[in-house]
């Protein structure tokens, strides 16, 4: 639940700067934002996670999931869909050849 809440503040953050930007006519700002979520995009469509737990690869299911996820290298904070474990997974690069 709590996680839940931190999503939809992000995303309120996200759009109020969007907003606030166009309001302003700040076009580098709305151009950055654009940017941000098109990388974030990528990033969620591409890569998967391991669980170090119970070894589960998976990929994050909503797109605000992946977006709001904490960042350490190689490494993402979520949690796990399987085991519930809530901590540093793995990022794998999914091998497009592979599917
Ligand atoms: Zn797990």
């Amino acid at each position: 639940m709590q996680s839940k809440i931190g999503n939809g503040i992000i995303l309120v953050l996200i759009v109020s700067v969007l907003i606030l930007c166009i309001l302003f006519r700040i076009w580098i700002g709305v151009v950055i934002v654009a940017l941000a979520l098109a990388v974030h995009l990528n990033l969620w469509k591409k890569y998967r996670y391991d669980c170090p737990k119970c070894s589960m690869s998976f990929q994050p299911s909503s797109f605000i999931e992946s977006l709001t996820a904490l960042n350490f290298g190689e490494h993402r904070k979520m949690k796990c869909p399987r085991c519930g474990f809530y901590g540093l997974m793995k990022t794998v690069k999914i091998d497009e050849n592979r599917r």
